[in-house]
């Protein structure tokens, strides 16, 4: 079901919130054991606030187009006196004492909370297996990994189990996700939605987004998180509003594909990449060559500045501050010591090595600066290609979703994976994955469009003239005339 299936069922008198609510907590007490989307199910909170917009709706007061909607959160989402664990055993207890503003703004459009979804510990990884709650399983291929770090929330709204969530994005997490499970996973710009309340990985790169089953609902959920934006600083310019210019017809709009970079992408990737030129042209854009330089060079420069960044973030983990201690110790130095490695998974203990080592006195300059330097130089080879294009066409990842029991043979065999996300995080820019059919044995594969920095309200519009045309006008709506 999507936002606008459950807000007409809403507003007909077909439902009432309580009963919509009550039939999502029935499928995730019937499928979350083997799908491990949720951590944590907030039922009676749930079910309380469907009472209340139930309630305000009989009143016949004014509600919102999400209002009484069952939705779910990723677990580094702040909800206050809802345990946010970043599936960690370092805050396992953890309960915070404020909401998030992504939330916080989804909460007085009264959203319903389910509760919230399984990650990758603190954000870091892309199959939600490396997470102290266990693996999250694939909706149509339990063997398989539904990516991650969003993976709980794509699984569950894929599987049904909320009609849409809110995850984050680093270096990919919520559009890598998304297709894996074939579902739309969007990434805005870097400054439109308020970190405030995200439990910080790389704060730089990190940006909260929707994840829905269609385009509609990503900009429907946008245009309400990237209202509260008090609690950022980097947040500014007005907030966005893309849900009125999500029709138009993009007829001459011109959308950029670099060839070469198809090169990292498995066959069945290529096709759904044919298969989306084809759709965009008949959708009226015009598909143009363009080229970047070799995306490969992203990598270090992510993992680099992400590293050092989350080295520096995750230092408040002492056991003290945050973080649950570690029983008896000596001293200072050992609690810290004990509960640091005791608590903190093997992946994130590698991230913390790495950053740490990259702004280390002697080798801050080889690294860190060097890949701030290389950051900008990126932020303006996006901007030449902007020049000649108003998107651009990519793929998201280089296959479909991976085996549970894959395991690369070194870690950056999986940071390779990131190949075709981590650039619009570098460069601040909004991007999205859109399903496009299926690739190798059957599963969902997927295609991202990127736009140019606060362009977010093309970029969905764009996405949604795909879908329309993707799914052969069986979501029955025409693009308005006239062009952008
Ligand atoms: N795969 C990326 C990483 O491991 C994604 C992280 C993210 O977007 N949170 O860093």
């Amino acid at each position: 079901m999507t936002i606008t299936d459950c807000c007409r069922a809403l507003e007909d008198g077909r439902c009432t919130s309580r009963e919509l609510t009550r039939q999502f907590l029935a499928r995730i007490e019937e499928k979350n054991q083997t799908l491990n989307a949720y951590v944590t199910v907030t039922a009676d909170h749930a079910l309380e606030k469907a009472q209340q917009v139930d309630e305000k709706r009989e009143r016949g007061e004014g509600l919102s187009a999400l209002a009484g909607i069952p939705m779910a959160l990723k677990d580094n989402i702040s909800t206050r006196g809802i345990r946010t664990t970043c599936c960690s055993r370092m805050l396992e207890d953890y309960c915070p004492v404020y909401d998030a503003d992504a939330w916080s703004a989804l909460d007085q459009a009264d959203a319903v909370l389910l509760g919230k979804n399984n990650m990758d510990e603190f954000a870091m990884g892309s199959s939600c297996r490396d997470s102290c709650f266990g693996p999250t399983r694939h909706p149509d291929a339990p063997s398989r990994v539904p990516g991650g770090s969003s993976g709980g929330t794509a699984a569950a709204v894929r599987a049904g189990l909320a009609v849409y969530g809110l995850g984050s994005d680093t270096g990919g997490s919520l559009r890598q996700p998304a297709a894996f499970c074939g579902v739309v996973g969007f990434k805005p710009s870097y400054g439109t939605v308020s970190r405030y309340g995200l439990v910080a990985y790389a704060s730089s790169f990190d940006q909260i987004g929707p994840v829905t089953a269609c385009v509609a609902d990503a900009a429907q959920v946008y245009d309400v998180i990237t209202q509260r934006r008090s609690g950022d600083a980097a947040c500014s310019g007005p907030a966005q509003s893309t849900v009125r210019t999500l029709r138009r017809s993009i007829r001459g709009l011109r959308i950029g594909v670099d060839e070469t970079m198809l090169r990292y992408a498995d066959g069945s990737v290529i096709q759904a990449i044919e298969k989306s030129m084809r759709v965009l042209r008949e959708a009226g854009a015009e598909l143009v060559p363009v080229s970047l330089p070799e995306l490969s060079g992203c990598l270090p420069v992510y993992y680099i500045l992400a590293c050092a960044e989350a080295s520096s973030n995750l230092g408040r983990y002492d056991g003290l501050r945050y973080g649950g201690g570690s029983g008896e110790a000596a001293g200072y130095e050992e609690a810290v010591c004990r509960t640091r490695s005791e608590r903190f998974g093997p992946e994130v203990r590698r991230r913390i090595l790495l950053g740490t080592y990259v702004l280390s006195a002697g080798y801050g300059k080889a690294y860190y600066q060097r890949a701030q330097q290389l950051r900008r130089q990126w932020c303006g080879y996006f901007q030449q290609v902007f020049e000649q294009c108003g998107a651009l066409l990519m793929p998201v990842t280089p296959s479909v979703a991976f085996a549970q029991s894959w395991r690369p043979v070194d870690p950056a065999g999986q940071y390779r994976q990131d190949i075709y996300t981590v650039p619009a995080n570098i460069a601040g820019l909004p991007a999205i994955s859109l399903p496009c059919g299926t690739g190798e044995a059957g599963l969902p594969a997927g295609i991202q469009l990127v736009a140019p920095r606060f362009a977010d309200a093309r970029l969905l519009n764009a996405a949604w003239c795909f879908e329309r045309i993707a799914a052969c006008g069986t979501k029955g709506e025409e693009a308005d005339p006239g062009g952008i």
